[in-house]
C-alpha cells in the first residue's frame, strides 16, 4: 500500500486554495469580536459602533432582570444540565418553562430546546420519512430545509408564498402523509407567510404545517404572542393541523427553542426526536431567565411600539433616500428590513462605508440569499432611538448617491 506522509497530492492540501476561492467570490465570512456597550451600540473589534445585525427585537438580551434570573437560576439549579431530559436532564425550572410557553402561544403543550436549529433538524424527521411528503417554501430558513433533507421524505420546494402552486404540489402528490413547512417571518426579507392559506391548504389536502416564529415570538401578535396569536389562530382557535416553532435567543433575549401543539404530536417528538433525545439539556438557568423574559414579553407592550415607530420611520426615511438608485428596500412590516444591493462586491462595499461611518448592518451574500441579490439586512430593535434610526438613514442616502452611477450629461 503506498504511503504519502507529505500529503503532497492529498485532497488535505487543497483547504487553503478553496479558502482563497472564497476570497475572490467576496463569500469568505469572517467573525469579530464582539462586546455589548449601552443601547444598541456594540464595540466590535475593539471600536464603538451603532449596530442593526442583531435579532434582539425587543432589547431584553442584557435587561437586569433577566441577568438576575439567570444568576438565580444558577445558585438554586448549578450551570449545567449535566445529562439528556430523558436521562436525568429535564430540571423542575425546565418543565415549568414548557407550561409557561405553552400556555403563552395558546397550544395544549409545549418541548424546550436548548436551539432553534437542532429542533428543526430533528423534528422534521421526526413527523415524516420514506414515501412522505415535505412541502417546503424556495425562502426557507436552512434549518428547516437541512431537517427536510435528514428525513428522506420527497421534497416538494415551492416559490416564495406561492400559494397557488404549493396547492398544485399538493393535489399532484400521492403521498399520504403532507408536511408544509415554512418561516413565519421570513429570517432575510422580513415579510409574514400567509398562515390562515396554508392552514387552509393543510385542511383540504390533510396535511400537518409546521410554522417557524423564530423572527415574530415576542414581536407579532397581542402581548407578542406570536405569528398564530397575530392571526387569530391560538387559544380556542388552535388547529391541532399546526405545529408552532420558536427560537428563545432572538425577541425573548436568551437562547434556545421551543415546539407547540397537540398533546400526541408533542409526546411523539419526545418519543422520537433524536436531537433532543440524544444531547444533554437546555442548562435550568436559562429556562429561569425565560421565565423573566416572558413576562417583560408579555407586560411591557411599549417596547413592541416603541419598534413599531422605528419601522415606520425606517421606511419612510429609505423610500425617500433611495429614489433614484437601484437598491431597493424589501417589502417588509416587521423588524428585518432588507436592502437590496445585488452584487456581492457592491454589498460589501456599502457595509464598508457605513462600517467608516461607525454604522454596523451585516451584508448577506449567496448561499444564504439567492445569487444576485445581496443586500443589506437592517434589524431593527427597540433598544434603538428615533435618532439611531435618522443616523443610519442620512449615511445610506449618502452612499446610494455616492455609489449611483451618474447619467451621462447630453
Ligand atoms: C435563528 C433561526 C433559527 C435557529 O435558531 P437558533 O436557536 O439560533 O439555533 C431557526 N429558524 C429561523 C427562521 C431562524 O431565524
Amino acid at each position: 500500500m503506498a504511503i504519502n506522509p507529505s500529503l503532497t497530492s492529498s485532497w488535505l492540501n487543497e483547504f487553503p486554495a478553496r479558502i482563497a476561492e472564497l476570497d475572490r467570490t467576496h463569500l469568505r465570512r469572517r467573525r469579530r469580536v464582539v462586546v455589548p456597550e449601552d443601547g444598541a451600540h456594540l464595540q466590535i473589534d475593539g471600536q464603538r459602533m451603532l449596530a442593526f445585525c442583531s435579532n434582539d427585537y425587543l432589547g431584553l438580551a442584557s435587561h437586569p432582570a433577566l441577568v438576575q434570573a439567570a444568576c438565580d437560576g444558577a445558585r438554586a439549579f448549578g450551570v449545567g444540565s449535566a445529562a439528556s431530559p430523558l436521562v436525568s436532564g429535564h430540571s423542575a425550572a425546565n418543565e415549568a418553562l414548557e407550561h409557561a410557553l405553552a400556555r403563552f402561544v395558546g397550544q395544549p403543550r409545549a418541548l424546550y430546546f436548548y436551539a432553534g436549529y437542532a429542533t428543526n433538524i430533528g423534528i422534521v424527521p421526526a413527523l415524516v420519512g420514506k414515501g412522505d411528503a415535505i412541502f417546503s417554501d424556495a425562502l426557507n430558513h436552512a434549518c428547516l430545509i437541512d431537517g427536510a433533507r435528514l428525513s428522506s421524505a420527497q421534497i416538494h420546494r415551492y416559490a416564495h408564498a406561492d400559494i397557488a402552486a404549493l396547492e398544485q404540489a399538493l393535489i399532484n402528490s400521492p403521498a399520504r402523509r403532507k408536511l408544509i413547512i415554512s418561516d413565519a417571518v421570513f429570517s432575510m426579507d422580513g415579510d409574514v407567510a400567509d398562515v390562515p392559506a396554508l392552514l387552509a391548504l393543510c385542511e383540504r389536502h390533510d396535511a400537518l404545517l409546521l410554522l417557524d416564529d423564530a423572527h415574530g415570538f415576542g414581536v407579532l401578535g397581542p402581548q407578542g404572542r406570536g405569528c398564530l396569536a397575530h392571526f387569530g389562530l391560538s387559544g380556542e382557535n388552535a388547529s391541532p393541523r399546526v405545529l408552532y416553532m420558536a427560537t428563545l435567543g432572538k425577541a425573548a433575549g436568551v437562547a434556545g427553542a421551543f415546539v407547540a401543539g397537540s398533546e400526541a404530536l408533542i409526546e411523539w417528538l419526545l418519543q422520537k426526536t433524536r436531537s433532543y433525545i440524544f444531547a444533554t439539556a437546555a442548562p435550568a438557568l436559562l429556562a429561569t431567565a425565560l421565565q423573566t423574559s416572558l413576562q417583560l414579553i408579555e407586560r411591557e407592550e411599549w417596547r413592541r411600539e416603541h419598534l413599531q415607530g422605528l419601522i415606520s420611520r425606517l421606511r419612510q426615511g429609505l423610500t425617500q433616500g433611495l429614489q433614484g438608485s437601484s437598491w431597493r428596500l424589501g417589502e417588509s412590516p416587521t423588524a428585518i428590513q432588507p436592502v437590496v444591493i445585488g452584487p456581492n462586491d457592491a454589498a460589501l462595499a456599502v457595509m464598508d462605508g457605513l462600517r467608516a461611518r461607525g454604522l454596523w448592518v451585516p451584508a448577506i451574500r449567496p448561499p444564504t440569499v439567492a445569487e444576485g441579490t445581496a443586500r443589506l439586512r437592517i434589524a431593527l430593535s427597540a433598544a434603538h432611538t428615533e435618532a439611531d434610526i435618522d443616523r443610519l438613514v442620512q449615511a445610506l442616502t449618502e452612499l446610494a448617491v455616492a455609489m449611483t452611477p451618474t447619467p451621462l450629461r447630453s
